[in-house]
């Protein structure tokens, strides 16, 4: 046989690298959202018609383009954002690949319309897959306008899979929801078939929620923040009451960029813990602010998924963070508040805002906004203050954190620990693993199953296939609902109400290895010490030194020992004489 390869024509080679960006209409809004956000566009407009099918216009009052650039925004990898591969890792844009354009004028006809402030003139363009028809000057204010029509009009195969219009009309408003809730400061309006459906004006973050989806969720918002210096996390979440036993509200963002995270998830659904009823998951709004580098965006076509450098630190943030929250706004009665501790500073601070709603390094609060004011003695008891003192940010959260200097947390996670006579430097994950060890809770054999709000694959080696039939009874028996997915994939749909699913995988992993399956008891066994060990944190989800102390106090009472079983060290004693001799 001959040589048989070849180059595919451009035309062809655009249309399915355009499959990656532009899988229907609602890829093109958040496409061309992002880019007039990038553009630093303050009044946004949205017009589509049939879904998308057959016009989505997106115009914006941004930087616009020079004529030259509006010819190359539509080459493929044509940006203005990155220069080297390096710029990703402190990239402040929504797009940066530069694909966006080449895609979406590979698979629909395109009318660009631009001017940048201090030309006089703008620049039109007009494109039909890929080819541009004709460029001319034209009239324009300042900004741009892309119109895009007849999508997938040169790949029916494509056009035919779309949904029909209510839809693709749904996907349009989630993404549209994903851009405009981030970016509070800038005008949204959104029109179908000529009607308004969104018109957004520019305002705070928790207008903008309840702008999107309704005033009624006013009363239900609880704020969320938290400032570790290289990471804050702001926002708000639900009350249980408004959870939802479908999906709910459920956003995350990082520095202002949706993204979606089935692990970050379940550090929220922990939070909320004993609070809800099976199967209800929680609404959130959760803003993380980190520095790009922390971060890559890089490992999905759509920009959805986000790698962190440390995932785990941002998973006790999370949780530790929304837990004190709700704790704080007596959402959760039983979390724990020493005394009437932070009376006094909620008092004083109450009485000292600026009266322009800014509180520095925190979520801005308007003076007059306040969601919670049926609920003000919350925590405090019966003490009960004017609705405006009580603007929820100003609450000191960790009243007692510059009182007790014998516990400090160390950026590698130990904890330093002057117990009096000593210092210590502390590992309280291992303290906690033995203290989970030695209760005598086990997990509830008869348990009550919560599905999963994202299915967990789990790939099985062939030993972990034959296992897993020998235990899959057992296994449906404990509360768990499984299904295979092809012959070596695990679909975990429902675990058992309790477990710590942020280690569902490894807890599956450790579950392979039982080898006592002969009978249901023997297994059961096996079983519960791997369940206890699941529930056993790692030294970073603890981030607080309430938390801290409370294992200190339990491990007080087991003697303070200093190794695990295995021989592992859960503290060491600083040498503090051999310091002396150093200075
Ligand atoms: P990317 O956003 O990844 O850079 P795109 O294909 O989405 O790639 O856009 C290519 C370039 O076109 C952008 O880098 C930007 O310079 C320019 N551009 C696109 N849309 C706009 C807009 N609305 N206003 C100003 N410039 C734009
Ligand atoms: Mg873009």
């Amino acid at each position: 046989m001959g040589d048989v390869i070849q180059l595919l024509p451009d035309h062809v080679a655009n249309q399915i690298a355009a499959g990656e960006v532009v899988q229907r209409p609602a890829s093109v809004v958040k496409e061309l959202l992002e880019n007039a956000l990038d553009a630093g566009s303050e009044n946004i407009e949205i017009h589509i018609r049939d879904a998308g099918r057959n016009l989505i216009q997106i115009l914006d009052d941004g930087n616009g383009m020079s004529p030259t650039d509006a010819r190359m925004a539509f080459e493929r990898h044509a940006t203005s954002k990155i220069r080297s591969s390096e710029d990703i890792f402190t990239i402040s844009t929504k797009g940066f690949r530069g694909e966006a354009l080449a895609s979406i004028a590979a698979v629909a006809q395109v009318e660009l319309r631009t001017r940048q402030a201090d030309a006089p003139v703008g620049t039109a363009i007009y494109l039909e897959g890929s080819d541009i028809k004709f460029q001319e000057p034209c009239q324009f204010s300042p900004g741009t306008s892309i119109s895009v029509k007849n999508l997938f009009y040169n790949v029916p195969a494509r056009r035919k899979f779309l949904k029909n219009n209510s839809v693709e009309f749904r996907h349009i408003i989630d993404e549209f929801h994903r851009v405009a809730l981030p970016h509070p400061d800038t005008a949204f309006d959104l029109f179908h078939n000529d009607e308004p459906v969104f018109r957004l004006r520019k305002g705070q973050f928790q207008h903008r929620i309840l702008d999107i989806f309704g005033r009624k969720l006013q009363p239900a918002l609880v704020p969320v923040q938290e400032d570790l210096g290289w990471v804050s996390l702001s926002g708000y979440v639900a009350k249980p009451e408004a959870a939802k036993k479908n999906r709910g509200e459920q956003f995350f963002f990082v520095n202002n960029r949706f993204f979606k995270s089935p692990y970050l998830h379940r550090a929220v659904q922990d939070a909320f813990e004993g609070l809800l009823l099976p199967g209800y998951s929680p609404s959130y709004f959760l803003l993380i602010e980190i520095p790009p580098e922390k971060i890559d965006v890089n490992i999905h076509p759509q920009k959805t998924e986000i790698k962190f450098e440390d995932e785990n630190l941002i998973f006790a943030l999370i949780r530790s963070t929304v837990k004190r929250a709700l704790g704080i706004y007596n959402v959760a009665p039983s979390l724990r508040f020493d005394a009437p501790l932070g009376l006094e500073s909620v008092l004083s601070s109450g009485t000292t805002s600026s009266s322009s709603g800014h509180i520095s390094g925190g979520i801005q609060v308007p003076r007059d906004y306040n969601p919670f004011k049926d609920e003000v003695a919350g925590p405090l008891g019966s003490v009960s203050f004017p609705a405006q003192d009580m603007e929820p940010s100003k609450i000191n959260l960790f009243p007692d954190e510059d009182l007790d200097e014998d516990l400090m947390r160390l950026p590698n996670g130990y904890w330093l620990y002057n117990d009096g006579e000593r210092c210590l430097m502390i590992d309280p994950g291992r303290m906690h693993r033995l203290l989970v060890k030695e209760s005598k809770d086990s997990s509830p054999l008869t348990a009550v199953s919560t599905p999963l709000l994202f299915s967990m694959e789990y790939h099985m080696s062939e030993p972990e296939r034959l296992r897993l039939r020998q235990m899959k009874k057992y296994l449906a028996k404990v509360g768990f609902q499984l299904e295979i997915k092809h012959e070596s994939t695990l679909l975990i749909n429902s675990v058992p109400y309790g477990l710590n699913e942020a280690r569902l995988h490894s807890f599956f992993e450790r579950l392979f290895e039982i080898t006592e399956l002969d009978s249901e008891e023997a297994f059961l066994q096996a079983y519960q010490e791997r369940w206890k060990a699941s529930q056993a944190r790692s030294r970073f989800d603890f981030l607080y030194k309430k938390d801290v102390e409370e294992v200190i106090k339990q491990f007080t009472k087991l003697g303070f020992p200093k190794y695990l079983p295995d021989g592992k060290r859960c503290y060491m004693e600083l040498p503090l004489e051999e310091f002396k001799n150093k200075f």
